[in-house]
């Protein structure tokens, strides 16, 4: 893999561009790997990527029934912040948060990785509390975040109505050290890494049946022939439960669309990203000058990769009371993913009852943050069979009652 800097820009610069070779391989599949993972979004090339870097195992193939990156992946609001309540959830969070400080560098791939700070505002005296106690529990956790007054909040967001009639901001939870980072080159720097390693990356090769001898796993029906396994990685978000079926387990999980939109481009008005969850909509603004807006899921489950208009509608009248400028902008385009969501909105990072096979999903509205860390837990509990980072999220979670509930601290979870 020829190494990407300044100096390669400028030769290739002299002659064309036509040195560039392309980032990734497209190799035939063989009949056998030691690792087949499913889905090439973010968070199965990055199990593929530690499983390598880590743990030495490069005989992978990586099945992507699109194109990689073109699940939710590519599809979401960037939003990457370790602020959680629970304790496993903020050391698998801010482990990723952490190793996204570093990727550009770890790939020699910009994945443009921009720590511009996220806030949560507080905007009734229970969300004041609420994130107080967030605070406490992420010092404790070793997560920098801090309260912050309604005064700081104006200073850090200059554009916002700190009185609304509803729902005035009260203050808010501030991760400065959150941000953004480019989606899709975070999956094409995974993708061009594994690539590099040895790993066959097969787009258009969708999975369409599990061969099992007795309880354990032996590899995997695709559009593009039978191939073998020893161990076999399901990481494909909100098709989990059909995964699961073909193996011939059930998942406590649901699938819905979540969508966003952006606004035409203006000039640079917000740089950082602002989270109101007591009215459900968040708003950044991406390098292009677009306001990128989300809000929550469409409240019923389906597998439209669109999501609806009235959604659409509810999130931008929700942000229109902080943000009055809002109300001024014309919306650019709008998108959808399905989401994969628990009943305690953290992931599921587990063995399965068939031998062989491991589960990463669940990740729900808010994954892309924990593209690394879990990567790096998930390769581990295939390699290993445990892992620090995973072991609270398994299944048996779910037959214990022992729940990991983010879902008020994340509020809308992105
Ligand atoms: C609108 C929107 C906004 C979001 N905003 C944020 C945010 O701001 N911050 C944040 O942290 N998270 C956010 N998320 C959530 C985040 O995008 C996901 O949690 C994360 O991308 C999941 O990654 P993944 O690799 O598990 O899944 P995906 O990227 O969906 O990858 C799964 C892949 O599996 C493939 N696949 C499925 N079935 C098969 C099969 N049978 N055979 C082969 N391949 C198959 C799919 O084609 C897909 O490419 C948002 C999501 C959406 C939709």
């Amino acid at each position: 893999m020829k190494h990407y800097s300044a100096f390669a820009v400028a030769r290739e610069a002299l002659r064309y561009h036509m040195g560039w070779e392309r980032a990734w391989a497209s190799p035939e599949p063989k009949k056998k790997y030691d690792v087949i993972i499913v889905g090439a979004g973010g968070h199965g090339l990055a199990t593929a990527y530690y499983l390598g870097k880590n743990f030495g195992i490069t005989n992978v193939a990586i099945l992507e029934k699109g194109w990689l990156g073109g699940g939710n992946t590519g599809r979401n609001t960037t939003i990457i912040r370790s602020n959680y309540l629970q304790d496993p959830s903020a050391a698998i969070y801010e482990k990723s948060r952490s190793l996204y400080e570093t990727l550009s560098q770890d790939f020699n791939y910009n994945i443009m990785y921009s720590p511009r700070g996220v806030i949560m505002l507080a905007q009734t005296e229970h969300e004041v509390r609420g994130y107080q106690r967030t605070a406490h529990a992420n010092a404790l956790q070793g997560v920098t975040t801090e309260f912050i007054s309604p005064a700081r909040v104006k200073e850090i967001v200059p554009i916002i109505n700190l009185d609304g009639p509803r729902y005035p901001v009260l203050g808010g939870l501030w991760q400065a050290r959150a941000g953004t980072a480019r989606h899709d080159a975070v999956a094409w720097g995974y993708a061009r890494a594994c690539s590099a390693m040895g790993m066959h990356i097969i787009q258009k090769c969708e999975v369409t049946g599990i061969s099992r001898d007795g309880a354990k796993v032996t590899g995997v029906t695709t559009n593009r022939g039978d191939i073998a396994c020893d161990k076999l990685g399901l990481v494909v978000a909100g098709h989990s439960g059909h995964l699961a079926d073909m193996a011939g387990f059930r998942l406590p999980i649901e699938s819905v669309a979540l969508q966003a939109l952006v606004s035409e481009p203006i000039k640079p008005c917000m740089d950082c990203v602002v989270m109101a969850n007591t009215v459900h909509g968040y708003m950044s603004q991406s390098d292009k000058g677009e306001m990128v807006i989300g809000g929550g899921t469409d409240g019923y489950n389906n597998y439209t990769q669109r999501g609806s208009f009235h959604h659409a509608e509810e999130t931008v009248r929700a942000l229109v009371e902080t943000f009055p400028m809002v109300a001024r902008l014309k919306m650019l385009r709008q998108w959808g993913g399905i989401v994969d969501v628990t009943g305690d909105r953290s992931p599921i990072l587990s063995k399965t009852p068939v031998d062989g096979i491991f589960i990463n999903c669940g990740w729900g509205t808010g994954g892309f943050k924990a593209i690394p860390g879990s990567g790096w837990g998930f390769a581990e509990l295939m390699a290993k069979g445990h892992s620090p980072l995973c072991d609270e999220f398994g299944l048996d979670r779910f037959y214990q009652g022992r729940f990991i509930d983010e879902s008020v601290a994340a509020g809308v979870a992105h």
